[in-house]
Formats: structure tokens, sequence, C-alpha cells
């Protein structure tokens, strides 16, 4: 007879060590176990704390989930004790060293995934390696690509056709062929790579080769949101993937949206009880994600700008690491009048370092969000009906910033026009002219702003409708589920 363990499957999750890939990948992994499925997700002993809340509440409920806790190699990578996650290191030097810390990893994951023998690998994409280890062990492996496919379609497609490479100017906008909509674009805001070989360049072959080779690629999606592109994607590409998502919908409670990726930099009480006090759609929520480092003028720009809409708002700061200030001090978070003047004029709540992101979006007080266009962070201000500021800044954010401005028509850009990785000190400075006006454009009561509002609600019913039992994303998650199941099967 065979036993109930071997009856339940057991899927490993990989996570890559960055907020933007974990935090959905986590959220993968609880759907997985609340649809009976056994999880185990491998995680270093930091990265760790940011979830385990979660996770023990998981286990409680019944659900067979576990974090497989690695050892970080800090030390060997010469970085200091904690820095664990690329939300943690303020330099691209340090960067670096993270990476090569990630790639010393790789022999104690590999003998781990031998040990347990799961019945599937889910890898986060940026770890190629994990395809030959599948094809050892005879099990499928999945590929978490962490985007939508609307970015997926436009890199092909401008690797495909090169339009690029007849433009002589910068600055200069032209289409993007084979696309279903006129997507427009100009060089200056293609990523690097895009445009010359760089140190990534073959590390990128590598991926794509890795993602052709694997059983198929979970994508953090929902079918209403990019149709076409899902399709264009299918018939072009040929690689099979399943949309699960809006996947931070699946944090239900309070509880599971406030402890969502990381210790916070605030309590959720006093934000929430400040919001309460707000009119319905009246704050402006600024969040640049986990990775973005403005320099401390452009800091003063954004503050400006503010001051200047006379918008109410909620603005999550990261420290300005900057050897070069005039001050002498290396750290720096904001102007030293603004928080004081903020706060006697009781004009906004500025939280350092880690908001509970979906928590807040979700208010109903909250009437836009300044957004870096990351894709979680796209997919979490539609699912919460939040019409965008659109300020994309490097990896893929442009061609993100494009579906909500111009084929979704849900945001409005700032303008930025230079892709620069890190927006450090060299980036173009944005006018708080320019940052004041799209927040008008989005906060005030123009025709503009208002079918805005309607379109990106419509959107958030079809996500939250995308997740509910029969909704497309739940169907493709028993799709998924029985497809693993089948190949153990047919072992
Ligand atoms: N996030 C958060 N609180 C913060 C900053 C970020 O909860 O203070 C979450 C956000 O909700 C999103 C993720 O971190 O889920 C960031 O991912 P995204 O793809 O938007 O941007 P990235 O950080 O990868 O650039």
């Amino acid at each position: 007879m065979v036993s109930e363990d071997e009856q339940q499957l057991h899927v490993m999750f990989l996570p890559y060590m960055a907020p933007g890939h974990m935090m959905p990948m986590v959220d993968i992994a609880r759907l997985f176990a609340a649809n009976g499925v056994r999880v185990t997700i491998i995680v270093t002993a930091f990265n760790a704390l940011r979830f385990k809340r979660i996770i023990d509440r998981d286990i409680r409920s019944g659900r067979r989930i576990a974090l497989e806790i690695l050892h970080f190699p800090y030390a060997e990578a010469g970085l200091p004790e904690g820095c664990e996650n690329l939300s943690s290191t303020p330099t691209p030097e340090m960067s670096i060293k993270l990476f090569h810390a990630i790639d010393l990893l790789q022999p104690r994951i590999e003998k781990l995934f031998r040990e347990e023998h799961p019945n599937c690998i889910v890898s986060d994409y940026l770890f190629p390696w994990t395809v030959k280890l599948s094809t050892e062990l005879g099990i499928p492996r999945l590929a978490f690509s962490g985007s939508g496919f609307f970015n997926l379609c436009v890199a092909h497609n401008i690797e495909l056709y090169k339009p690029h490479e007849n433009i002589q100017s910068e600055t200069e906008t032209f289409i993007i062929p084979g696309l279903p909509d006129q997507v427009k674009i100009t060089r200056s805001q293609l990523p690097d790579i895009v445009k010359t070989k760089t140190a990534f360049s073959d590390m990128f072959e590598v991926l794509k080769e890795a993602e052709r080779k694997s059983f198929g690629v979970l994508m953090n999606s929902f079918y209403d949101l990019e149709p076409a592109y899902v399709d264009h994607h299918r018939k072009h590409t040929g690689i099979k993937t399943w949309s699960l998502g809006p996947v931070s919908l699946f944090n239900g409670d309070t509880e599971d949206k406030a402890a969502r990726g990381d210790t916070i930099g605030v309590s959720k009480h006093s934000c929430l009880s400040w919001l309460d006090s707000r009119k319905p759609d009246s704050v402006l929520y600024i969040c640049f994600g986990s990775l973005t480092r403005f320099s401390k003028a452009q800091v003063t720009e954004i503050a400006s700008a503010l001051e200047a809409s006379g918008h109410t708002f909620i603005w999550v700061v990261e420290k300005v690491i900057d050897a070069n200030n005039d001050d002498g001090k290396q750290e720096y978070w904001l102007p030293d009048y603004f928080e004081d003047s903020i706060t006697k004029n009781d004009k906004g709540l500025i939280i350092r370092g880690w908001a509970p992101q979906v928590l807040l979006l979700e208010h109903p007080a909250i009437g836009g969000f300044l957004t870096h266009c990351g894709w979680n962070s796209i997919l979490e201000g539609v699912s919460a009906g939040v019409p965008m500021v659109t300020w994309p800044i490097f990896a893929e954010q442009f061609y993100n910033e494009k579906l909500l401005t111009q084929v979704l028509n849900i945001g409005i850009p700032v303008g930025n026009e230079t892709w620069k990785i890190w927006a450090t000190q060299d980036s173009p400075l944005i006018h708080r002219n320019k940052i004041k006006n799209a927040v008008s454009a989005v906060m005030g009561g123009e025709d503009v702003a208002v079918e805005m509002r309607k379109r990106v609600n419509r959107l958030s019913k079809s996500a939250k409708k995308a997740v509910e039992e029969g909704g497309s994303s739940s169907i493709d998650l028993t799709a998924l589920i029985k497809d693993i199941r089948l190949y153990k099967e047919t072992l």
C-alpha cells in the first residue's frame, strides 16, 4: 500500500535573495501548501527571519510547509553578518560580494536536493544550474520569472527585431515591432545589456537557455491584465507558462499582510489609524521598491515636489549612503526641516526602511502610488485599484512603465528618460516640477484621473476574481499541480 507521505507531492522552492523575488515565491509556496502539497523553502538564516512568523502561522493551521535554513557564507565573501539579501547591499561593490556568496551556496543546495529528492524544483530563474540537477534527479524544474508577460514579449521582440539599432538619437522614440499594441520607447530607456555587451551578457544567455530547458515557467500575473501578451508569448516562444497571480492576494488577513516580507519600519496600527483619519483616495503612497538608491539631491527634489503638490502622502524612505555629502555625514534620510514640517502640518507620514506595502495600498484612503514600476509593486497597485505615477529606474522597469502608461492607461509618467542601475549620483536629476505635475495629474479630480481610477478599479476586480475558485489563476494552479503529479506518475 502507498503511504500518505508517498502520495503527497513534495515541492522544494529555491528563491533568490532579493525581496522582489523572494516575497512572491514564498507566496506561491504557501499557495501550494494550502492546496495540499508538501512544501520546503530553502532560505538562509537572516532571510528566514523575514518569513518565519508567516510560515509558523501556516504550520499551526495544519499545512505541511517548512523552511530549510542554510548558513550564509557572508564572512567568506567579505560581507558583514546579516548581509544576506540584495536589499541590504547599499553599494554596487557589496552587491558583487553578495552574488559571490550566493554562488558559494550552490554545492550545499545541490546536496540538499539530492538528499530530499522532491517531486519538483521551483527555482528562481537566476539559478540556471537547477536545470541540470533536475535532470539528474528525474524531476521537473519550474522557473520562477518574477516579471509579467508584457515584459517578456517586449524583451523578446527587441532582441528579435533590434529596432534600436536603426536609431541614432538616445531620446527619439521608436515603436517596438510585432507587439499587439503600439509601444514606444527611447534608446536611453533600454537596459545597458540590450545595447552593448556587458559583464552580464553571457549570464543572460545561460538564463534563457535554462528557461527553454525547464518544464515551464511560473508567472506572477493574471490573464485579464495582459491577455494579448499571454497569448503572444505562448504563440511566439513556445514556453509553457502558468499564471498564478497576483500572488500577493494570497495574504488574506491583516496579520499576513503586515508580516509580509520583513520587519516593519513603523507600527501597522499607527499607519492604519493615521490613514483612517483621511478622506478616500486622498493619500499618495510613495515607495521605490527594495533596491532603489537615490542621491541626496534627488531626495530633496521629491520632498520639494510633495510640498508643492499640497497632497497628503505616505513616503517610504531609504537611507542614502553618500561619502560626498557636504556635511561629512555618510548617512542621509531626508532634508532636515522636512519631517518636522510635514508632521506639524499633518501633511504626511514617513516610514523609514520597510512598509507593510500591501496592507497600506489596500486602505481606501490611498488614492495614488508613486512607484518605480517593479513588477510586484505594479501588481499590488493594480490589485488595490490604485492609479500610478510611474518612475522606472532600471531592470525591466521601463518596459513595465509602458504597460501602465501606453497599454492599460492607468499611470502617468514623471518622465524619467534614462535607464541607470541603482539610480546613483550620476543619474540625471528629475526636477521637482516634473514630479509635482505627474502627482497632481493622478491625484487631482480631472477627467483623466477619474477615467484612470475607473480602469484600475475594473482591473482590481478582475485580479481578485482570477485568484478565486474558478478564476483563471486558480484554474492554472490546479492544472500545474496536476501536471507535476502526472510527471511523477509517469516515471
Ligand atoms: N515592499 C514592501 N515594503 C517596502 C518595500 C517593498 O512590502 O517598504 C515589497 C513590495 O510590496 C513588493 C516588493 O517588496 O512586493 C518589491 O518588489 P518589486 O518588484 O516591486 O520591486 P524590487 O524591489 O524588486 O525592485
